[in-house]
């Protein structure tokens, strides 16, 4: 009942909606009591003999049942239009805070989460609660409305009938509700058949290359199946239970019903009321049914939405990344110096790192070395902070970056990541994609010091070519490049540059390295580079072992210390080059 609450209080901006909409509801629930009490009254001035003015009066009553019928039917469909427009409204609020709210999750959230499963909640909770809620605000008032009046209305021509009637209520309802933990269960089980299966389906299509080029198509298309069959599968028996409690359900209310008729027939015989009375009762007792099936109707679409929509509303629980401490100040970044003090980190209760300590003096470059795995691209995430450390802090120019807002300290740094992560659209707004107001002249200087200028002028379209999804229609290089023009037109003080030419051919490497060079002038640096001679000419090298520094210090002072990289010096002049290759290979590094 909890998430119903949420419900509402997500659609409640739609109040206007539901109240026009309820307003007229009024109008439909009174024009369908007065029905009834119309048609009984027409039976006894049928029964009336000898009265000349019968006939006139019955072809009022006749007119004004006919207008409360047609004016029913118009009400009708205004509010069907109600509802709609407002459950689209709904469906926009609804994907809309989803959406925003996805965006502050913190990384570890996507780390473990699929996209497609991300999609499916979104759509399954977005179209159950803008449905339900249409059906909420047509249904509820008018089922409660006319139950009050039928029921009040019949008390007046018997209470026997009327408080049959109202027994049924409780009977139906208590019934209805007990199907429902049941029935939600299942629903539960059947969605995350569905997520699973709609998790692996975008990540197979997006990465469809790979699974042509394995030729796992049929492995992808079976896996898919095989969690569509659950869902469905599932359905059957859930499906069933709710039929035969439906069956029950009915079965009750017939009885209820047959002694219902039977009391209303033998007050009649016996004279307690009159004929006419007794068509008012019978077409009152059909009135109270309709909402009767109401209520099954709108708890098995509660239960739908209440259960679509956990997955939802789960997501939106989820906590925001790593909140700005309060009076957090904006990072005022002036050198550009970086120091670690004891920083301490792990994924899991697995430290990855311990008690980090180094410092990467301003305009300085510093390239962090270790053994794949070690932990160097965790460094740079605990640098933009996607994840907190769990001790020790980190420090841009002597301000502690857990005490500084996000924006300011994501703002100030720079990134090129061996992925280049482009975004479908031209070349134009994914170079410009930190400041979608460069203008043409700013984005191609930053495309010339990156060496893409040259390519982009060859396409046809030039600057306004579209790349495809992540940037598919380019090679490695070229995104490589656009990437960097991207990094470079952003100008953020700090730089970290992640494997950044490791995927690429030598030809591009070379293109794309004098463009780090050019990028990373006038800026601090962290490098963690896959090649030896990248890592001669930094200022600064930090070795790790075990998630713990090793050595700190120049290229030129660790070349004699027998540590990590004085290794690697020894390695690539001594060793054959197979055995070169594969001893830097452990380090992700290349000669
Ligand atoms: P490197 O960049 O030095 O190769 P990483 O910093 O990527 O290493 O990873 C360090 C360790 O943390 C590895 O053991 C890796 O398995 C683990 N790791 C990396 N990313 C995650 C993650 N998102 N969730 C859990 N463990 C991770
Ligand atoms: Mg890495």
């Amino acid at each position: 009942m909890g998430s119903l609450g949420k419900i509402f209080r997500y659609a409640s901006s739609l109040w206007p909606y539901y109240a026009l909409i309820s307003a007229l509801t009024l109008l439909i629930s009174g024009a369908q009591l007065l029905q009834p009490v119309l048609t009984g009254r027409m039976i006894d001035v049928l029964t009336r003999t000898g009265d000349s003015s019968r006939v006139n009066e019955i072809i009022t009553l006749v007119v004004i049942l006919f207008l409360m019928d047609a004016g029913s039917g118009v009400i009708n469909n205004v509010n069907g239009y109600l509802g709609d427009r407002m459950s689209a409204k709904l469906h926009k609020i609804l994907a809309e805070r989803y959406f925003k709210h996805l965006t502050t999750l913190p990384q570890s959230y996507f780390d473990r989460e699929l996209s497609g499963k991300i999609i499916g909640r979104l759509n399954r909770g977005t179209q159950q609660l803008s449905q339900f809620i249409n059906l909420f605000a047509n249904n509820f008032l008018q089922f409660v409305i006319t139950t009050v009046f039928a029921l009040a209305l019949t008390a007046k021509y018997s209470w026997l009938v009327a408080l049959q009637l109202a027994a049924l209520y409780p009977i139906f309802i208590f019934m209805t509700v007990k199907t429902s933990t049941k029935w939600q269960k299942w629903q539960a089980e059947r969605n995350h058949a569905l997520d699973t299966a709609l998790g692996r389906f975008s990540e197979s299509i997006s990465q469809i290359k790979v699974v042509k080029s394995f030729v796992q198509e049929n492995k992808e298309t079976r896996f898919f199946s095989k969690y569509m069959s659950e869902f469905v599968d599932k359905g059957k028996p859930q499906s069933r239970f709710w039929h035969n409690q439906d069956m029950i359900r009915r079965v009750v209310l017939a009885l209820i019903f047959l002694a219902v008729y039977l009391t209303i027939f033998i007050q009649a015989a016996n004279g307690d009321i009159t004929s006419g009375n007794a068509v008012t009762l019978m077409l009152l007792a059909f009135q109270v049914r309709i909402p009767i099936f109401s209520i099954s109707y709108l708890v098995e679409n509660t239960q739908k939405a209440v259960a679509d929509s956990r997955d939802y509303f789960e997501v939106m629980a989820e906590k925001p990344d790593i909140d700005d401490a309060i009076g957090a100040k904006k990072l005022k970044v002036s050198r550009g110096k970086i120091e670690f003090r004891d920083v301490s980190f792990g994924y899991t209760d697995e430290l990855v790192l311990k008690n980090l300590s180094f410092t990467a003096k301003a305009d300085s470059k510093i390239a962090l070395v270790g053994e794949s795995g070690e932990g160097k691209t965790t460094i740079t995430s605990l640098l933009m902070r996607l994840y907190a450390s769990s001790g020790g802090s980190i420090y841009i120019d002597d301000q502690d970056i857990s005490k500084v807002t996000q924006s300011s300290l994501r703002g100030s740094i720079g990134v090129v990541f061996q992925d280049p992560s482009l975004f479908s659209g031209t070349i134009r707004e994914n170079i410009a994609y930190a400041n979608p107001k460069a203008s043409i002249s700013e984005v191609e200087s930053a495309a010339k010091a990156a060496n893409a200028h040259e390519f982009i002028e060859k396409f046809e379209k030039g600057y306004e070519t579209e790349i495809g999804e992540r940037g598919l229609k380019l090679s490695g290089g070229q995104k490589q490049r656009i990437a960097i023009a991207r990094a470079i037109l952003k100008n953020a003080p700090i730089l970290v540059l992640d494997e950044a030419t490791s995927s690429l051919d030598n030809k591009s490497e070379l293109l794309v390295q004098e463009a780090l060079e050019r990028l990373m002038k006038g800026r601090t640096t962290i490098i963690i580079a896959h090649r030896l001679s990248t890592i001669q000419n930094v200022d600064t090298i930090v070795t790790l072992r075990n998630g713990m520094v090793d050595e700190i210090g120049s290229p030129a002072k660790l070349a004699h210390t027998k540590g990590i990289y004085a290794r690697l010096l020894s390695l690539s002049k001594k060793k054959s080059a197979e055995e070169v290759k594969k001893a830097l290979q452990e380090f992700d590094l290349k000669v």
